[in-house]
């Protein structure tokens, strides 16, 4: 017998389905078998496959395995996406209802988005954490109170607790059912899924539960987990890369050093010294040689601000007053502008060894207060630690192609790759570049965005339903659309900082026009954000989704360049493409739509951007559409 049909055989009980669909056969034992030899592995592979059940069946096949030699292994399906969760849940239901063996499942929110109180979402997360932490100690918290043990020194749950956990479990509940359940119970949604996942084979959770150092090292403690036995499922994993920086960056503004000073005051706190030469370093970097206003951008040395700082205090002591001081109005307030200053502090001081971040100033210029962006460039430092340690690691997404880059820029060393083919029949696709145009730098004026204008109008024209256009930038979007003319299409525009409820009610508006045309910007809150199966007959690319030619593009170019010399693929234009096939994707959602990519930019057409296509889009390259 093949090794795949031998390996789908094998894991047969753990599969919700009576047959797999075309390539999940193969995706099943390619997983199988790099998990069972403790190997990590990439995989690219299209939306259709069925991703989730040929991960997790496999997986979960070696964790029962080892439970039965005495290993005791647990799978964390890590998601950024709330959708997400809800089609692990459905998997493990259905795995469960095959009445083989019984999956425990913990369906792990942020914190903030178990919390039984309502108004803590929009909370950032040191307020929130700080908020929940002294509600706890001061006894203020009713769900907490009657989830823990009060007699109890070693943090038990209570009889309630330990019932509410008993039943969820047995549910396989999700996140809303649980947390509904819960506050009806009076009891805490967050310690209950904690309760769980103590027990549980999978726990669903977002990526900074396993690569935050710091919030993995409390989370494995409460749920009694470790990276040694962990297989690692990681959804979306194009987005690996950026989320991590993000992570290990932050920024802070004048303005906001001016709030923290308030609050200082407001709240009778001590340190208004630290502040203010804070605030007299940001408005000494703003000036430049001449003493004038700095506009644009300014790399400043790393060690710039700590040792400006460290002239006039002794840094630990400040910190440490800082922190103790934003506790004090965090227990007053939600929120803290003088703890964010701390953060940015520590930050900076707790990753003073490392040469990949940079500090960068610039001039915010929706306000003009001086903002410094302390960056890291390089993911690494966060996944090297967790891809060493795990016993496996499964990176998937639909567009992770070219793997050896997510593989260099993630730290791993010799992971098993595939890619697998497109299930969804290819004479339902229309895949175009029309070279006639671009958004590149230099080509950015008003005779270059009628042009773009002009063609996008005549494509759209020609398109039988909706479709929706993508921008590199809300200014592009917004230079291209005033110059638009679009007769009897309506245009559904998505704004800068759109509300949740807004960009719900966009969709919703869009969706009753049969030949509406949404304009939103990739990157932003639709490029990844909407799945809409038979919904759609175009999606058209206008221009490339580049970075600014900017400092931390320069110095993302410069770090792959010294390591791999590979510096402009990996630093610039390969997430750029990844970012335009993603939006692309969003067309093809089933195997019975069809309907047109366009890319609407002539760089499309060069040799480097072209050979990062999916092979089997069959590209036709014409400038005669009509
Ligand atoms: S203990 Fe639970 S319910 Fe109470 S504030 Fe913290 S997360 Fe919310």
């Amino acid at each position: 017998m093949p090794e795949k049909d031998k390996n789908l055989a094998e894991i047969a009980g753990f599969f919700p389905y009576d047959r797999a669909r075309e390539f999940q056969d193969e995706l099943v034992s390619d997983i199988y078998s790099s998990i069972a030899k403790r190997q990590s592995i990439l995989i690219h592979a299209p939306t259709g496959i069925g991703k989730t059940a040929g991960v997790l069946a496999p997986a979960l096949k070696f964790l029962f395995d080892e439970k039965e030699r005495g290993h005791r292994l647990k799978i964390f399906f890590l998601t950024s996406r709330h959708t997400q969760h809800s089609i692990v849940v459905e998997t493990i239901r259905m795995i469960n209802g095959r009445g083989g063996k019984q999956i425990i499942l913990a369906d792990i929110f942020g914190k903030k988005f178990l919390c039984g109180f309502d108004d803590v979402v929009n909370f950032l997360p040191s307020d929130f954490s700080e908020y929940c932490r002294s509600l706890r100690s001061e006894k203020k918290c009713h769900y907490y109170s009657s989830t823990m043990d009060a007699s109890s020194q070693e943090k038990k749950f209570s009889k309630a607790g330990l019932a509410m956990i008993s039943r969820m479990k047995a549910k396989s509940a999700e996140r809303a059912e649980l947390r509904a359940e819960c506050k009806d119970a009076v009891l805490c949604p967050y310690e209950i899924t904690c309760g769980i996942a103590r027990d549980a084979d999978v726990v669903i959770c977002d990526y900074n539960h396993i690569f935050n150092t710091q919030i993995r090292e409390a989370f494995f403690k409460k749920i009694g987990a470790d990276l040694e036995n962990s297989i690692i499922i990681i959804d979306e994993a194009h987005n690996l890369p950026e989320r991590i920086r993000e992570m290990l960056s932050m920024e802070i503004s004048e303005k906001g050093l001016q709030l923290a000073l308030r609050e200082n005051k407001r709240f009778s706190q001590d340190c208004g010294d630290y502040l203010r030469a804070m605030i007299e370093f940001f408005i000494s970097r703003q000036a430049d040689d001449e003493g004038k206003t700095r506009f644009g951008e300014v790399l400043i040395e790393n060690s710039e601000i700590l040792d400006f700082l460290k002239a006039r205090f002794d840094i630990p002591k400040m910190l440490e007053e800082m922190e103790l001081a934003a506790d004090e109005v965090r227990r007053q307030q939600k929120r803290s502008f003088l703890g964010r200053a701390a953060d940015f502090l520590r930050l900076i001081a707790s990753t003073q060894e490392y040469e990949e971040f940079i500090t960068i100033g610039y001039s915010d210029a929706s306000d003009g207060f001086f903002t410094i962006e302390y960056f890291c460039t390089d993911p690494s430092i966060l996944t090297k630690e967790v891809i060493d340690k795990a016993k496996s690691i499964v990176l998937m997404s639909a567009t992770l192609e070219p793997m050896d880059m997510y593989s260099d820029v993630l730290g791993f060393d010799y992971p098993n790759m595939h890619a697998y083919g497109n299930p969804f029949p290819a004479k339902n696709r229309l895949t175009l570049i029309i070279p006639e145009t671009t958004t590149k730098y230099e080509f950015r004026n008003d005779v270059e965005y009628r042009r773009i204008a002009f063609h996008m109008m005549t494509v759209l024209s020609l398109v039988p339903g909706r479709a929706v256009v993508f921008f590199p930038s809300y200014s592009i979007l917004n230079s291209v659309i005033e110059k638009s003319k679009l007769t009897g299409r309506q245009l559904y525009i998505e704004r800068q900082k759109l509300s949740k409820e807004g960009k719900a009610g966009l969709i919703r508006e869009f969706l009753k026009d049969e030949k509406g045309v949404l304009c939103a910007v990739v990157g932003a809150s639709f490029s990844e954000g909407i799945d809409l199966p038979n919904k759609l007959k175009c999606v058209m690319l206008v221009g490339l989704p580049l970075r600014p030619p900017n400092i931390k593009a320069r110095k993302l170019i410069q770090l792959y360049q010294e390591r791999f010399g590979r510096g402009f693929e990996y630093g610039y234009f390969i997430p750029a493409m990844s970012k335009a096939i993603q939006s692309a994707g969003r067309c093809i959602r089933s195997s019975t739509d069809y309907g047109a990519l366009v890319f609407l930019d002539k760089r499309y057409d060069y040799e480097n951007y072209r050979a990062l296509m999916p092979k089997d889009w069959n590209i036709v390259s014409t400038s005669y559409y009509e």
